[in-house]
């Protein structure tokens, strides 16, 4: 056989991502997530998830799926659009606006997919995005495909609102938008989200919010960050959320004014050229919303957990950054330093991921410790331990 070079290049790169200790690798699940999780075997404390409210596997909601599909089939069979919109799909998006007190929701199979249909959507040729330098890769992505339709694109250093009213103040582009994650995925930080508003009205733009970290965690009921500040639904707003983190299942939502949505509907290529996830995951989504809002215990155990994870890891020598919400960054800095310290609390039983470049930036390599209504206040005392005796 002649040698493939394409391969070998591939080969190359491979080898190098290793020597940089930039390698992946997929661990697999013998068990549900969970609050433990098993894996060759070993029960290990899962920190791992975003299943901040411990609902991925809450029997009810599971129940609600099985019912689901008993009832509505396996699978939508087409795209929204086509003839995969059913009833529970419809009933999500009315449940989903009314709890967010929007005026309509569009659901999505993927946060990523929703994404991908609100920035080149609204942004093409003539207008300009201004996004956070730390928002989440799928944004990226989103802010790419609008630049290969035209449009002009800004990033403002992570949270610098000034640096990012100076930008807007000197676009003379027709069309704007501000784009930001609620809470920053890595970082587990807050945008300001009141003062965007402010600049979006006063820049005549529209701002588009990530709010998968905060949807379900954040607010009096779990409305998500837009309650925290005490914002509720303003024309100019573009919320996103996703349904696979805090609710537990699988998919996204956009919410926004009865015009945004039609125009998704009618013209977001992610949206229409895709199949309707299976009506099943609506009914466990519908089911899972019921809780979120009834549920505030799950809440106020979780800020506990967080609370009591933040006094017990004071004093340890790697920095933990400012966070009041479920992701509980402890930054490390090297590569290597970050995995050994992953590996060396795995091997005590504690599943915490080290997050490197490109995912966060060079030199912040990090654990990234993430908080769940289902840990016990036992769960979060054993982390603090293993961390102070390995400092
Ligand atoms: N936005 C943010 C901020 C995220 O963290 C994620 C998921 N990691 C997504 C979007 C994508 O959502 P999904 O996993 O549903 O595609």
């Amino acid at each position: 056989m002649t040698s493939f070079k394409q391969e070998e290049q591939l080969q190359a790169e491979l080898a190098d991502l290793a020597a940089l200790g930039l390698s992946r690798r997929r661990r697999v699940l013998e068990s549900a997530c969970g609050r433990m999780a098993t894996v060759d075997g070993q029960e290990v404390l899962n920190f791992a998830s975003n299943d901040y409210l411990g609902l991925a596997g809450n029997p009810e909601i599971a129940q609600a799926m099985a019912a689901g599909a008993l009832r509505w089939g396996a699978g939508s069979g087409a795209s929204h659009l086509v003839s995969g919109h059913l009833e529970p799909h419809e009933q999500l998006e009315k449940e989903l606006a009314g709890f967010l007190g929007f005026p309509r929701t569009l659901t999505f199979s993927t946060g990523y997919l929703a994404n991908l249909a609100i920035i080149p959507t609204l942004a093409g040729r003539g207008a300009a995005v201004f996004a956070d330098k730390l928002n989440h890769a799928s944004l990226i992505d989103a802010v790419q495909l609008a630049k290969a339709q035209g449009a002009e694109s800004h990033r403002y250093p992570h949270n610098d609102v000034a640096a990012l009213e100076k930008m807007l103040a000197a676009s003379t582009a027709r069309t704007k938008l501000i784009v930001t994650d609620a809470v920053f995925s890595m970082d587990g930080d807050f945008a300001l989200l009141p003062v965007l508003v402010e600049l979006a009205e006063r820049y005549d733009a529209w701002l588009v919010v990530d709010d998968a970290h905060g949807f379900g965690i954040l607010g009096p009921h779990g409305e998500g960050s837009l309650a925290h500040f005490n914002l509720g639904f303003h024309p100019r707003l573009v919320l996103m959320g996703t349904l696979g983190k805090a609710a537990g299942v699988s998919g996204a939502f956009v919410a926004g004014s009865e015009t945004l949505i039609e125009f998704l509907l009618q013209r977001a290529r992610s949206y229409i050229f895709t199949t309707a996830a299976p009506p099943a995951v609506a009914c466990a989504l519908s089911r899972s919303l019921q809780i979120i809002a009834d549920g505030k215990a799950l809440r106020s155990n979780l800020l506990a957990r967080i609370g009591q994870l933040r006094d017990g890891l004071t004093g340890l020598p790697w920095t933990l950054l400012p966070s009041a919400t479920a992701i509980q960054p402890l930054i490390v800095g090297e590569n290597e330093a970050a995995l050994q310290l992953s590996q060396k609390l795995w091997t005590r039983g504690l599943w915490v991921p080290a997050i490197r470049p490109p995912t966060v930036p060079k030199g912040t390599a990090r654990l990234r410790i993430s908080v769940s209504a289902a840990h016990t206040a036992a769960d979060i005392d054993t982390l603090i331990k293993a961390l102070k005796e390995l400092s």
